[in-house]
């Protein structure tokens, strides 16, 4: 049903396919009284729906990673946050928000000691706050920089979600900070650590679809009337241009990992209604074409104004792997050659990244998905807004940093 708006998150857990759409209608996810191109952070009321936990968590490890969860939203009070307890060695230690009530409640939910509630007005005492070791930034986009870089002033670990930041300048700003601090930089994203995609990546290596020719993903939602006084996903200065970065940033992700190239040359267009209130700072559609050096192409679209999909397909020489949705919180499907295949439950890629940051932490262990991949995708996608603004095919140099 065309026509009918998903707020962002109903759609994603209900596994982001076409089947989601008998949801109802609602508006965005942030509350009214937010106000577009906000440098600062801001305290909203709890979002709608949240539940949280009723039981206390089970006893730790003894080198378990103490966490500070920063900034109370939708993402974490609904899916990383009830995930932490089915973690081996990660515990959330402190929570930073600029709501009184969220703190309090979120708090009291989660026996968060009263003196481990901060306000992000205290974000620097987290530096002598010993039950701390990792702070995981789940602020809207455009303030992951500032508060991982004040993290690691504060002699922090990063955990930060997608997209890394809204500019390559801000990444390699945060990997020189994490650098300088010698702490650990990792970027959550989620399907590193699933096992539909990680089944695919395998596949893929090992050519069961032959030699790849095509490659298409598509990620999209219709996003419910808001504006970006209401919801920062409509910001450009908190989300840059739209969809890609919050949502088609998958598509990227799993057109590289996919194929395992990096492309040589993309072109691209982008698409903003005139007289749509969601679309007065961010693009309603953003498509771009990518040749890779074995002569694989592919094509990405993502979009917050068309009927929702969350899929990627290969087509090889001898095969076609479809995912269709393909990396959504749940309810994944994925077929080789028309064959239903079930790797695993899509569920434990929560926990799964919290467990290898954690160890990354604890044993030195190397990070898979790491700042360094969060830059060369920024990277990536400022290539594409550079061909769309230029009408131009943007050419890659080969550069071992951008390695896919
Ligand atoms: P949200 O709007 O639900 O929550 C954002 C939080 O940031 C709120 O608690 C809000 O109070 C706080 N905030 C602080 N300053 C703000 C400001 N100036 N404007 C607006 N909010 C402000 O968003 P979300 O869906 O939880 O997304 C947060 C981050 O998590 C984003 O980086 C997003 O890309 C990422 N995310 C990742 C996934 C995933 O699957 N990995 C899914 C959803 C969101």
């Amino acid at each position: 049903m065309v026509g009918s708006f998903l707020t962002r998150r109903r759609f994603i857990e209900a596994g982001g396919s076409i089947a989601a759409t008998s949801l109802i209608a609602s508006a965005g996810t942030a509350a009214p009284g937010q106000t577009s191109g906000a440098a600062s952070v801001k305290g909203q009321p709890m979002p709608d729906g949240v539940k949280l936990p009723a039981t206390p968590p089970r006893p730790r490890a003894p080198d378990s990673v103490g966490f500070a969860i920063v900034g109370l939203g939708g993402y974490a009070l609904n899916q990383m946050m009830p995930r932490f307890k089915d973690a081996k060695r990660a515990h959330i230690a402190a929570i930073v928000s600029g709501s009184p009530e969220k703190l309090q409640r979120v708090g009291d939910a989660y026996g968060i000691p009263a003196n481990a509630r901060y306000s992000y007005e205290d974000y620097a005492k987290l530096a002598s706050d010993k039950r701390v070791d990792a702070v995981y930034i789940v602020l809207p986009t455009g303030l992951h920089a500032d508060w991982a870089i004040r993290a690691f002033a504060a002699g922090k670990h990063v955990l930060c979600e997608k997209p890394m930041a809204l500019s390559s300048a801000d990444c390699e700003r945060m990997i020189a900070a994490g650098k300088r601090a010698n702490r650990k930089l990792m970027i959550a994203y989620r399907s590193h650590f699933e096992p539909y995609n990680l089944e695919a990546m395998r596949l893929m290596k090992e050519k069961a679809a032959g030699d790849i020719r095509l490659l298409r993903t598509e990620q999209s939602y219709r996003m419910g009337p808001t504006s970006p006084a209401e919801n920062w996903r409509t910001s450009r200065a908190l989300a840059g241009g739209g969809p890609l970065e919050d949502y088609g940033i998958y598509g990227l992700q799993s057109a590289l990992y996919l194929t395992g190239e990096m492309p040589e040359s993309i072109s691209a267009t982008t698409f903003r209604p005139t007289g749509d209130p969601r679309f007065a700072e961010i693009f309603a559609h953003v498509s771009s074409q990518w040749r890779f050096p074995s002569g694989a192409v592919a094509q990405l679209v993502s979009s917050y104004d068309s009927a929702g999909i969350n899929f990627a397909e290969v087509r090889g020489t001898t095969g076609v792997l479809s995912m269709n949705p393909a990396t959504s919180y749940a309810g994944q499907k994925m077929q080789l050659n028309g064959r239903e295949l079930t790797p695993g439950d899509p569920g434990v890629q929560f926990v799964g990244q919290i467990d290898h940051f954690a160890n990354a932490v604890r044993d030195g262990t190397p990070i898979l998905t790491p700042g360094e991949m969060g830059l060369r995708d920024t990277r990536l996608i400022e290539a594409i807004y550079e061909s769309a603004r230029t009408g131009r095919t943007v050419k890659l140099a080969p550069d071992a940093k951008m390695r896919a």
